[in-house]
């Protein structure tokens, strides 16, 4: 009788390497460890790199936002800025409308405004419009469901929409019936915690432990199931403690510039795009950011390093990154800092992913995008069809 195997990775978000080796976490059950360097980038960039093998200069994905006044789902917007402007600020009612345009534009991805000021938001187009995790999510680039379907695999890929606990049980579920091959299991409340109370934070043992605990019952249920199985639990970075609040935008605006005509910029939590429309605006930028304090330039060897170096500047023709720890505050992705923050340099102790699995694998990661090399061994490996 033919074997049956299963191979299941479970996506922890934001649980980084000093967390892990902090708290041991399942150093019994997961023995073969890496410490993996993340990609420069937030989740937004860290899933489709995860789900692709590539870097951002290959699946464009790096920022939400990206100047693109032509194509810009906000164009209609420009109405809008004779409203008065404390409606548009309250968080609830940017949430709610956010909902509104992905119906109406029927976009599947995740899609969210932030704190992007309303009359802005028209020079700008949005990345995340379609559900990274289905078949054809980021093509022309293939995904992982891409790979699962060419290898005739039976597969199940969470659905991000739902909670951790609801994915968590799902694929218990299809565990137990052994119907499927390959699991790729995601969760995303450990992020959210950390952002809230940090790597230091009390909360944090708990989580892991309520994490501990689903995974036996997972591993529990695949040895019941299945001849030979394997469990890898990876993640995306790790999260930095808040160290200083910086009012970046306040610098640059305080320019004689028009933002619009002379250029336009995105203030990510930890970086900033810059788009310039004249040599002036370009000069006195330029100028200025050296006054940004904790902050730099990247230079074209980080961005050839990080794998953002973009030939069009999809992302901005110049990039301010900050510190590590150092948050720019007000952003364009929120009005005040959070207690723990992603996005710094990928060579900080901070930002390491992690790696856990139960078997010895034949490429070991070092980068969160080499995940995909993992699984992709993994799918050879069960299929049988190394040649494929
Ligand atoms: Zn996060």
């Amino acid at each position: 009788m033919k074997k049956r195997r299963i191979s299941v990775f479970m996506f922890i978000d934001a649980l980084g390497w000093e967390i892990v080796k902090k708290h041991h976490f399942m150093e019994e059950l997961l023995p073969f460890r890496n410490k993996v360097e993340m990609q420069f980038g937030y989740s937004c960039t860290a899933i489709p790199t995860i789900l692709t093998g590539e870097r951002p200069e290959v699946h464009k994905h790096l920022s939400f936002y990206y100047y693109n006044p032509e194509e810009s789902p906000f164009k209609s917007f420009k109405v809008l800025k004779f409203l008065p402007g404390s409606i548009f600020d309250r968080w609830r009612f940017r949430h709610l409308f956010s909902k509104v345009i992905a119906k109406a534009y029927r976009y599947t991805g995740y899609f969210e405004m932030y704190a992007m000021p309303f009359e802005r938001l028209p020079y700008f187009d949005y990345i995340e419009k379609r559900d990274l995790f289905v078949p054809g999510g980021l093509l022309p680039v293939p995904n992982l469901a891409d790979k699962l379907e060419e290898f005739g695999l039976r597969y199940h890929i969470s659905n991000w929409r739902l909670t951790e606990e609801q994915n968590i049980q799902s694929l218990i579920e299809d565990v137990k019936k052994g119907s499927i091959d390959f699991g790729f299991l995601y969760t995303a409340a450990m992020d959210g915690l950390l952002h809230r109370v940090t790597r230091e934070g009390q909360e944090v043992q708990q989580k892991l432990d309520w994490y501990a605990e689903h995974i036996y019952t997972l591993w529990q249920e695949m040895q019941n199931s299945y001849d030979e199985y394997n469990l890898i639990v990876i993640s995306d970075h790790g999260m930095t403690t808040l160290t200083e609040t910086v009012d970046a935008k306040k610098i640059v605006e305080a320019l004689p510039l028009k933002f619009g005509k002379d250029y336009v910029a995105v203030y990510d939590s930890t970086m900033i795009h810059f788009w310039y429309f004249n040599d002036e605006a370009r000069k006195a930028i330029l100028k200025v950011i050296p006054t940004i304090p904790f902050s730099h330039l990247l230079n074209i060897e980080e961005k050839k390093r990080y794998g953002i170096d973009f030939k069009d500047n999809m992302y901005g023709e110049d990039i301010v990154l900050m510190d590590a720890g150092v948050q720019i505050a007000p952003s364009d992705m929120g009005r005040n800092t959070l207690p723990g923050m992603h996005g710094f340099a990928p060579e900080h102790e901070d930002s390491y992913a992690s790696f856990l699995s139960s078997s010895k694998v034949e490429v070991e990661p070092q980068w969160v995008g080499d995940y995909f090399r993992v699984m992709l061994k993994e799918i050879e490996r069960i299929s049988g069809n190394p040649s494929l």
